[in-house]
């Protein structure tokens, strides 16, 4: 679960980091009250969970009560990269003399947590890694020893913040480590951590994703998900109970168990595809689960055919077709079918789909073929 850059400051400053005062915004007259609160001059700041809000003007310094109402109006119901901006934050506006840049997130492919530090803070990262990769000290932390005060030392100076900034930038370093792992986050991001002009070292923006196999240890977290920024999509799946995530593609996938949904998807890229989308049914699923599946596969526009793969083990394959009758019985479903059955009772459900069958729902008898045929009508070169 991402976090607004608020709640992510909010995150922060219960482990101790520096952030700015301030208040949440949702109308111009808000914004007013939040600046008042927090002293000008202020930061008006859109609130998406999208990164580069700065270059799209939704970040603006405002010296007054008329200056907040000119910006908050602007920035409030601002598109930015595809998000509507509902919420500001209004913040006590820091003096900069250097911007930098921190993070923890998790190295899978490494088995352990990767910190990375550069001075070249304020723009994205991908961008210095892209362009000056030297820039950007990194260390991996072995999860069982945690993180060193050492450790930190070690990347700041390899990241040649200098010297005002070293004490206040191995203090964060520490806090944000600990808010990472006690927190339970997958990524914490501070970019830019900045050096005031003062002398002291200071978070002005938060990027926190939580990691939701710990939400069962943190009711705490509740309170970020009635204004989490779900898809359209994720809202209806998870409403109706459903295992999903929503992706780019074109081609919706429906399948029994986590993985085979993610062999489904992989096996879609194969032939020249795309996955609109991520769900499983679980096992032992019903008529009712798949007319669910059905219907929210069926609220994504951008689906253009529909593959169902089913194994039946402990979910049976007439239960899988008569949910897809069900389905096809409740809601119109725009985009053509494509369904691979097979394992228990797969004969009695192929039994059922003959029934039902058209140009529109089509049964193949292996996940390639199935896979290629999804492709071919959802417009792609099946491969
Ligand atoms: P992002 O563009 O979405 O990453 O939004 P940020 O919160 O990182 O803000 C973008 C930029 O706005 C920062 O890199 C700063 O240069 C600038 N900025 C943000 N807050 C302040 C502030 O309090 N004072 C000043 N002078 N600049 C700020
Ligand atoms: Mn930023």
């Amino acid at each position: 679960m991402d976090l607004f850059e608020y709640q992510g400051k909010q995150y922060f400053a219960r482990f101790g980091i520096p952030v700015s005062a301030g208040g949440v915004a949702d109308t111009v007259e808000e914004a007013v009250a939040a600046a008042e609160a927090a002293g000008y001059p202020v930061v008006v700041k859109a609130q998406v969970q999208v990164g580069g809000r700065g270059k799209a003007g939704g970040v603006k310094l405002a010296n007054d009560a008329e200056e907040v109402r000119l910006h908050a109006g602007n920035i409030l119901g601002l598109d930015i990269k595809g998000h509507l901006v509902r919420r500001l934050w209004v913040e006590h506006a820091t003096d900069i003399a250097e911007e930098y840049y921190a993070s923890f997130t998790l190295d899978r492919g490494a088995k352990a947590h990767l910190a990375m530090v550069s001075a070249k803070g304020g723009v994205e990262i991908e961008t210095v890694a892209e362009e000056d990769p030297g820039a950007i000290a990194r260390l991996h932390v072995d999860p069982a020893a945690g993180f060193s005060e050492a450790q930190a030392r070690r990347l700041v100076e390899e990241a040649g913040l200098p010297d005002a900034a070293r004490e206040g930038a191995v203090a964060i370093l520490q806090q944000l480590f600990r808010c990472y792992e006690e927190g339970d986050a997958d990524l914490v991001e501070i970019n830019p951590l900045v050096l005031t002009t003062e002398g002291r070292v200071h978070a002005l923006d938060a990027k926190v994703t939580l990691d939701d196999n710990a939400a069962f240890r943190h009711p705490e977290w509740d309170e970020y998900r009635d204004i989490d920024e779900f898809d359209e999509r994720e809202r209806l799946a998870r409403s109706k109970g459903l295992q999903y995530v929503g992706l780019d593609g074109e081609v919706g996938i429906i399948a029994n168990g986590a993985g085979l949904a993610m062999s489904t998807c992989d096996v879609v890229n194969q032939v020249g595809g795309s996955p609109a989308n991520f769900l499983d049914i679980g096992g032992g699923a019903n008529a009712e689960v798949m007319a669910n599946a059905l219907e929210v596969i069926n609220s994504d526009p951008k689906v253009k055919a529909i593959f169902i793969n089913i194994f039946g083990g402990i979910t049976r394959g007439e239960e899988v077709a008569k949910g897809i009758v069900t389905a096809l019985g409740r809601v119109t479903i725009e985009a053509p079918i494509v369904i691979r059955l097979d394992g228990t009772n797969a004969e009695e459900g192929r039994e059922i789909l003959k029934g039902v069958e058209s140009d529109r729902l089509i049964s193949q008898p292996t996940m390639l073929d199935a896979a290629r045929k999804a492709v071919s009508l959802a417009g792609g070169a099946a491969k």
